[in-house]
C-alpha cells in the first residue's frame, strides 16, 4: 500500500473521531440513545453513486433513514437483498415512507440507454434496458440530450411499481399498515430533489398512477431543456 492510501485512511479515522466527539459534545447522550433503538420513518432506495448520499442531502441524522442502495436504484422481483431490506424496514421498523430515488447523470442509466458493455453489470442494467425498450417510441421522440434524464425518471417510476407489487408491500397494505412509496429524482448538478409524483399508498389503481407519471415525464422532457442534460453525466 502506498503512503497516500495510508494517509487517506488515517484521515478517515481522524474525521470519524472528531465527528463523534462533536456530536457527543453538541448533543450529550446522542450515541447512547442510538444504541437502544432505531426508529426511522423513512426507507431510501437509491443509487450507489457516491454523489447521492441519502442522509446528507435530506438533512437526516443517524437513526432517521434506513438505506438500501445498488447500481441505478433497481428493485428486481427476485432480489433477496432488496426484498429483505424492504421487509425489515416495513415489518420491523414500521417505516411510513419508502422513497425510490434516481439521479440525473446516472452512469448506469446512461449505459443502459446506449447499450454500452461494462461487464457483469450489463445483466443488472438489462432491467433498465427493459424500461428503455418499453418506452422506446416515446424516448425516440425526445431531444437526444433529454433521453437519459427521461429514462432516469422512467426507471424510478418502474421501480416504484416493483416495490408496490412486492409481497412485502401487498401484505402490509392487506394488514392495513400505512406505508407510502414515492418516486424522486436527485439533481447532482444542483443538489435538489424532485418529486416525480408517482406516489403509491395501496389505495389507488397503480396502473393509472404509472400511466400519468409516464405522461408527465414525456411532457416535461419534450420541452426545451430547463434542467440537466447529458453534460452533467460523468
Ligand atoms: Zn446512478
Amino acid at each position: 500500500m502506498d503512503n497516500n492510501a495510508t494517509d487517506n485512511l488515517e484521515d478517515l479515522f481522524a474525521h470519524n473521531r472528531s465527528w463523534s466527539a462533536r456530536m457527543e459534545r453538541d448533543r450529550p447522550g446522542f450515541f447512547t440513545s442510538l444504541v437502544k433503538q432505531q426508529t426511522p420513518k423513512y426507507m431510501w432506495i437509491g443509487c450507489s453513486d457516491s454523489r447521492v448520499p441519502a442522509n446528507q442531502i435530506t438533512g437526516l441524522e443517524p437513526g432517521e433513514v434506513f438505506v438500501h442502495r445498488n447500481v441505478a436504484n433497481i428493485v428486481v422481483h427476485s432480489d433477496l437483498n432488496a426484498l429483505s431490506a424492504i421487509q425489515f424496514a416495513v415489518e420491523r421498523l414500521k417505516v411510513r415512507h419508502i422513497m425510490v430515488v434516481g439521479h440525473y447523470g446516472c452512469s448506469g442509466v446512461q449505459a443502459a440507454l446506449e447499450g454500452a458493455r461494462i461487464g457483469i453489470a450489463d445483466n443488472w442494467l438489462r432491467h433498465i434496458q427493459d424500461v428503455r425498450d418499453r418506452h422506446h417510441v416515446m424516448l425516440d421522440t425526445l431531444p437526444e440530450a433529454a433521453r437519459a434524464n427521461a429514462l432516469c425518471e422512467l426507471n424510478v417510476a418502474e421501480q416504484v411499481v416493483n416495490v408496490a407489487v412486492s409481497t412485502v408491500m401487498q401484505d402490509a397494505w392487506g394488514r392495513g399498515q400505512s406505508v407510502t412509496i414515492h418516486g424522486w429524482a436527485f439533481g447532482v448538478h444542483d443538489g435538489l430533489i424532485q418529486d416525480l409524483e408517482i406516489t403509491v399508498d395501496g389505495t389507488k389503481a397503480m396502473e393509472n398512477l404509472y400511466r400519468a407519471a409516464v405522461q408527465r415525464i414525456r411532457y416535461k422532457w419534450s420541452k426545451p431543456a430547463e434542467t440537466p442534460t447529458s453534460e452533467y453525466i460523468k
